[in-house]
């Protein structure tokens, strides 16, 4: 693991993310909190290692705007944005109250506490359910749930999402946390503390660089893997290179089964949603927070 360009990485999207605090206003048109954020990336010169998530209310992930989208800042929103230096990732959510509702306030602070008592508990060599068990203590203590069918997740160099799951409750897996570089990430709700899968959120992955007729698709593909490689990317930006037909090429390529479509994913019971998130980095001998 390159230490420096983590913790680099984690730096810089800590500063990204209190800009974002800074700016989001209800009623700002998601697209463009999603530009404001990712040019702030481009002037330190490094790229999203994913689409900034703009999730609202009941999608509690995967809600990313299209180069159209109408959609503006309302209720509860999620903010879950991450960059990358050299493939060595950082991924960080936070999630505003933009109604001054109790309750949104009260979902907000249980995800903020459930990840605060992971943070005092994460080392290397605990059972990775003791993880779980205290996201779902915190959340439960102010009367709301875990979404249990989302996890935090082990990063490694240009892989989002790796082998290793930190579930959002007790799952019984009694493994001991080797060291490594985790997102953590609590999902709290007063709903049945479960998503499902909602519309297709403009998010994909490359998964199989098999060839591909269509020379509008085969150029795509080739950027595609140039520009993002193995990270997620999402319409949005093909649109911003090749223009609405870029479009077409994203279904053929989706066809012929070179990138796979994420769905947006919404709570089960359509209650709100609220997601606190760090990146950490868990060493022999101490942990560090790299999106503190
Ligand atoms: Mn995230
Ligand atoms: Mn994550």
């Amino acid at each position: 693991m390159d230490r420096e360009k983590i913790i680099q990485a984690g730096k810089i999207i800590s500063d990204v993310r209190e800009y974002a605090r800074g700016f989001i206003k209800k009623g700002m048109p998601l697209i463009e909190i999603a530009n404001k954020i990712e040019d702030k990336m481009e002037d330190f010169e490094v790229k999203p290692s994913f689409p900034t998530c703009l999730s609202v209310n009941d999608v509690a992930a995967h809600g990313t705007p299209a180069h159209d989208d109408e959609r503006i800042a309302e209720g509860l929103l999620k903010v879950d944005m991450g960059v990358h230096v050299d493939g060595w990732i950082s991924d960080t959510a936070f999630s505003l109250d933009l109604e001054d509702s109790e309750e949104n306030k009260k979902i907000i602070q249980a995800s903020e506490s459930a990840l605060d008592s992971v943070i005092e508990k994460i080392k290397k060599g605990i059972p990775i359910n003791e993880l779980g068990k205290a996201v779902h203590g915190a959340i439960e203590s102010f009367g709301f749930n875990p979404i249990v069918n989302l996890s935090g997740h082990e990063v490694r160099h240009y892989e989002l999402h790796s082998e290793i799951s930190i579930p959002n409750f007790d799952n019984n897996n009694s493994n001991p946390l080797p060291e490594g570089l985790y997102a953590i990430e609590p999902f709290a709700t007063p709903g049945s503390g479960k998503v499902k899968d909602g519309s297709p959120s403009g998010i994909y992955i490359l998964i199989d660089d098999k060839p591909i007729r269509s020379p509008l698709a085969r150029e795509l593909l080739d950027f595609i893997k140039q520009e993002y490689s193995t990270l997620p990317f999402c319409s949005r930006w093909i649109v911003k290179k090749f223009g609405t037909k870029g479009l077409f090429g994203l279904r053929q390529l989706v066809e012929n089964g070179n990138i796979h479509s994420y769905p947006e994913l919404v709570e089960s019971s359509n209650k709100n949603v609220a997601q606190t998130e760090h990146t950490i980095l868990v060493e022999a001998d101490k942990i560090t927070v790299t999106t503190e």
